[in-house]
């Protein structure tokens, strides 16, 4: 039987985790169960996917791939985290969380009416998806209403974009040519065998158009037909309820289906527009970079942290990090196993448009935080310990052995003189060193132990770090 995600996944076993319950859906290539886990009684949904289904290589890397991008993009609220998966001679088991209030759209059908502000809202959560996607290097490819379900029941609920099986990295230049996707949504050029990341741009605009009127844009009686009016283009702004519908509404339309790919919006772009824009309660705020993001909440780190977040990242799984090597290769133009500050600044360009202002003076300074060995640029290790996604990184086990490996002498406990050599490379001073222990030594040891190291791994800010320490304060007093 072919080994999909790796030896490493086949370790542990499914049923000593998980108990699966009723069935939630079926897809092409498995099931998708209800799972509680063994731990904690938390829901969760479990994606089984049959080994036997996968004929072809190509089913194989689909699925490798879905587990890869899942782990590149799946920290985002609107996206179902993929919490772990397990591999067994049958099946692959993706644990994703749980959506159990169904797909959007039958909740709009059963509440009946429906606001175009209500649609706006909706709307502008999926261009927030797509968005965080595209700044990743991922496209969709198989936008539609049934990839987003909702959490629960309730008012609050929320969308997440599930079902990551069709996605395909893409950097800007790239030209895909696979037909994939569904018929109403699928985008002219990818009829065409010559598309790129805007063919989801394209695919959100017949979702708009569905979600604004309830009719498909694009129809005909079978597939060759539906493929013809996709060609056509026209767009049906006459019959009811077009014409009560706003102009600006139908703008965002009309952009999204423009057949010169070039012309529609990118999805940083569509964000501004009016329509959506008015809607949303952060409207005005500058959309940051993904990975200037995540780069971001670097800078404020120190350099034990840091160190300890590239043994991390050594350890995640190959899946866990091929999504983030692709990004690296994309970034680093001229192939030369690093990234300078201005291919990171071309990388960021060409896929959000114009940096903004704040981007662009935070650049130097959130290189300069992720460069650790302070060579001017980013090697591998670097950009990895960067942009993993940290809730991933910050699984326990991963804190464990970057400590381990840090306590040479086995001691359980961090000395000054570790502490030291595990930053060398780094160009540490006593000084550095010496504050180091001054806030995270709570209990004035002279060491760091577990507990300490774990904190500090941890802290996520100034606030965090002193709650973090008050609470150790006074847990230490119990005792
Ligand atoms: P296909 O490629 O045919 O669309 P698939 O094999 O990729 O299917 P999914 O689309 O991911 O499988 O899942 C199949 C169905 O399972 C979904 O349509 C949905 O009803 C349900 N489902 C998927 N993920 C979740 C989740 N996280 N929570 C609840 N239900 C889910
Ligand atoms: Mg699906």
């Amino acid at each position: 039987m072919v080994t999909v995600l790796g030896e490493a996944k086949k370790k542990e076993k499914l049923k000593d985790h998980y108990r699966l319950g009723q069935v939630l859906g079926k897809g092409a290539f498995g099931v998708v169960y209800e799972a509680t886990c063994l731990d904690d009684n938390r829901q969760y949904a479990c994606k089984s996917i049959s080994k036997a289904k996968l004929v072809t290589r190509e089913d194989v890397e689909d699925i490798q791939r879905e587990v890869e991008v899942l782990n590149l993009i799946s920290d985002h609220e609107n996206i179902a985290e993929l919490i772990d998966s397990y591999e067994d001679p049958q099946h692959v088991h993706l644990i994703l969380e749980l959506c159990r209030g169904g797909e959007l759209f039958d909740r709009i059908i059963e509440q009946g009416t429906f606001t175009e502000r209500k649609a706006a809202d909706h709307f502008r959560t999926m261009v927030l998806v797509v968005d965080h996607m595209h700044q990743l290097g991922v496209m969709h490819r198989d936008i539609k209403p049934e990839n987003f379900l909702l959490t629960d029941k309730t008012q609050d609920a929320m969308l997440k974009l599930c079902d990551f099986g069709l996605s395909a990295y893409w950097k800007p230049g790239m030209r895909l040519s696979t037909i994939v996707g569904s018929c109403y949504y699928v985008a002219p050029e990818v009829l065409r065998r010559d598309y790129g990341v805007e063919a989801d741009m394209w695919s959100l605009g017949v979702m708009l158009y569905i979600l604004l009127s309830g009719l498909p844009p694009f129809w005909g009686d079978d597939e060759s037909q539906i493929f013809k009016s996709v060609l056509k283009a026209e767009l049906d702004f006459v019959t009811p309820p077009w014409p009560k519908i706003s102009a600006a509404a139908k703008d965002c339309v009309r952009q999204l289906l423009t057949v010169q790919a070039q012309s529609r919006p990118s999805a940083s772009e569509l964000l501004q527009h009016p329509w959506l824009r008015s809607q949303g309660v952060a409207a005005d705020k500058p959309l940051d970079s993904v990975v200037l993001q995540r780069m971001r909440k670097l800078s404020a780190t120190n350099k034990l942290k840091k160190a300890a977040l590239v043994v991390m990242a050594k350890s995640l799984n190959p899946d866990e990090i091929n999504g983030l090597q692709q990004l690296f290769r994309n970034i680093d133009a001229d192939n030369s196993g690093t990234i300078t500050i201005d291919e990171l600044r071309t990388a960021l360009t060409s896929c959000n448009g114009k940096m903004s202002e704040e981007d662009e003076r935070d650049l130097a300074g959130v290189m300069a935080a992720a460069d650790l060995d302070g060579d001017g640029t980013l090697n591998y290790d670097e950009f990895i310990a960067a942009t993993a996604n940290l809730s991933k990184l910050e699984r326990e086990a991963n804190i464990l052995s970057a400590f381990k490996q840090f306590d040479t002498d086995h001691s359980g406990a961090l000395s000054k003189s570790e502490v030291m050599a595990a930053l060398t490379s780094m160009g540490s001073t006593e000084q550095e060193i010496e504050e180091l222990f001054d806030q995270y030594d709570v209990d004035h040891s002279g060491e760091i132990d577990y507990p300490e190291f774990l904190a500090m791994m941890r802290a996520e800010n100034e606030e965090l770090q002193q709650a973090s320490r008050h609470l150790r304060r006074k847990s230490l007093l119990h005792y």
